[in-house]
């Protein structure tokens, strides 16, 4: 392992901050002094980044935003939403735009994000190393250096792929003579180090190397969030830190079962040992498993064995496993079903066909099973499309006695949840309702968002709307009105 430059030592030890060797870890951050929630960790601009979709303009490259794009007249690949982030950009993409502009169009189709990633990250280590743009301490090619590739540990499909698409690295940029085995092992610190950038309700627009923000080590109980104002990363504690403790954040989706989580941490090589992941077993029965066959128990069965048979934990009750294997068959032939009419745009009868499944799906699962919450996100993402706000308000509401329970009370999923929940609310005219919702989110989304952005302003304009025309109906002489 390649030690960390110096002056980002220097720079989290004014921050609080420094980098420790980790018991069974290796490198981690600890705070060297006190944290309070929603207090900013650390945070950055990307070494390198680029917007998800390339040669679709869904992002400006430079700031993020999805509006006013207009792409480079030249490459015809890189968007950007006006002059001033254009000029930004310059000096970097004058050299990517001209390779660019060099390939064929079926070439340009091999653009993929990592691939532009790469491109980018090569040319700012040519542009740095030229003095065409300044290096600092917390912002040079030394960090990515230091960056741990786990190159031993990738099997050799993954190694002939990487060398493959160095190769196509190298065509794109035929006038630096790039060392094929350096990129390959940068492709695979990609792999394990590059995070994916989000818009502030989580949906993923673009991913960017953070290397200071790679020293952060995973848990599937973070105590602190990664969460992005346009490409510049934020990371916030969740809870107070005190002093000697290590920050973590969660590399996956938290609400998983711990098969699911370890499935999906596989290719950062490491496995999890977090508390949640050695309690383990508890809570996975619950988030997958069936419910009592008593509607009135709120027990989770577990199998017997052969799986002739699930008895509840709680009050013992069987439930016949032939049943259990019916209805499951039943619910994954709709599924096939309300799938193909999502792909075919047909959103009314997918819906349709998702509220049968949900109310099989209610019967076979427990109330806490993240298939139950799975359909019923995507019954709020149909019906908000469909714009019938009260069906959408319904599953929206469903969903978060189970978000408050998978997820710890500071998540960003569910402050975004109620926030949904209250514009709904709003909508519809449920102004009360819309108060306490929109009041619970902004609780939650100033720990994890902050409160100085765009669509925090928004969350808070829309919160104050709402506490007006509450006090409004409950002043003398207005009581009727509602
Ligand atoms: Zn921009
Ligand atoms: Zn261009
Ligand atoms: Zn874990
Ligand atoms: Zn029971």
């Amino acid at each position: 392992m390649v030690s960390l430059p110096e002056q980002l030592e220097r720079e989290l030890s004014g921050r609080g901050l420094a980098i420790a060797s980790i018991p069974g870890k290796g490198r981690g951050l600890v705070t060297t002094r006190r944290f309070f929630p929603g207090e900013v960790i650390l945070c950055g601009e990307p070494y390198a980044s680029t917007p998800n979709k390339i040669l679709v303009g869904s992002n400006c490259d430079h700031c993020f935003t999805s509006s006013n794009l207009r792409k480079c007249s030249v490459c015809r690949v890189a968007w950007y939403c006006g002059s001033v982030c254009q000029k930004e950009e310059w000096k970097l993409h004058q050299l990517e735009c001209r390779a660019i502009s060099a390939l064929t169009d079926d070439r340009k189709k091999m653009l993929t994000p990592t691939i532009r990633l790469m491109v980018r990250l090569i040319l700012r280590r040519k542009l740095q190393n030229e003095k065409v743009i300044p290096s600092t301490g917390t912002d040079n090619y030394g960090l990515v250096d230091a960056l741990e590739s786990h190159i031993s540990e990738v099997d050799d499909k993954q190694l002939v792929l990487y060398a493959q698409m160095a190769n196509l690295v190298q065509l794109i940029l035929p006038a630096i003579e790039l060392d094929l085995k350096e990129t390959a092992h940068i492709f695979s610190k990609f792999s394990c180090n590059a995070h994916t950038i989000c818009d502030p309700e989580l949906r993923p627009v673009g991913t960017g190397l953070f290397p200071a923000i790679s020293t952060i080590n995973h848990s599937c109980v973070p105590n602190a969030v990664l969460l992005f104002e346009g490409r510049t990363a934020y990371v916030r504690a969740l809870q107070p830190l005190s002093n000697n403790t290590e920050v973590s954040i969660s590399y996956i989706e938290t609400a998983a079962t711990t098969l699911k989580r370890h499935n999906d941490l596989k290719h950062y090589f490491f496995t999890c040992t977090c508390p949640r992941c050695i309690k383990g077993s508890e809570e996975d029965p619950l988030l997958e498993g069936y419910r009592c066959k008593d509607q009135n128990c709120d027990g989770f069965l577990l199998p017997d064995s052969g799986k002739k048979a699930y008895t509840c934990q709680k009050c013992s009750m069987c439930r016949d496993g032939e049943e259990v294997k019916k209805l499951s068959s039943e619910i994954l032939l709709l599924s096939d079903k309300a799938s193909s009419f999502v792909s075919s745009g047909n959103n009314n009868e997918a819906g349709s066909v998702y509220k049968i499944i949900e109310q099989l799906e209610r019967k076979l699962y427990h109330s806490f099973s993240i298939t139950l919450l799975h359909t019923r996100e995507t019954l709020l993402k149909l019906y908000m499309e469909l714009q019938d706000w009260r069906s959408a308000l319904m599953y929206c509401r469903s969903t978060i006695p189970v978000y408050e329970r998978v997820y710890p009370p500071f998540h960003p999923m569910v402050g975004l949840q109620f926030y949904t929940c209250g514009k709904l609310e709003w909508l519809l005219e449920y102004t009360e309702d819309a108060l306490k919702s929109l009041t619970r989110a902004a609780d939650v989304l100033r720990i994890t968002h902050g409160t100085n952005s765009q669509f925090m302003k928004e969350l808070f304009g829309k919160l104050e709307e709402a506490r007006a025309e509450v006090s409004f109906r409950l002043s003398p002489g207005n009581e009727q009105i509602s």
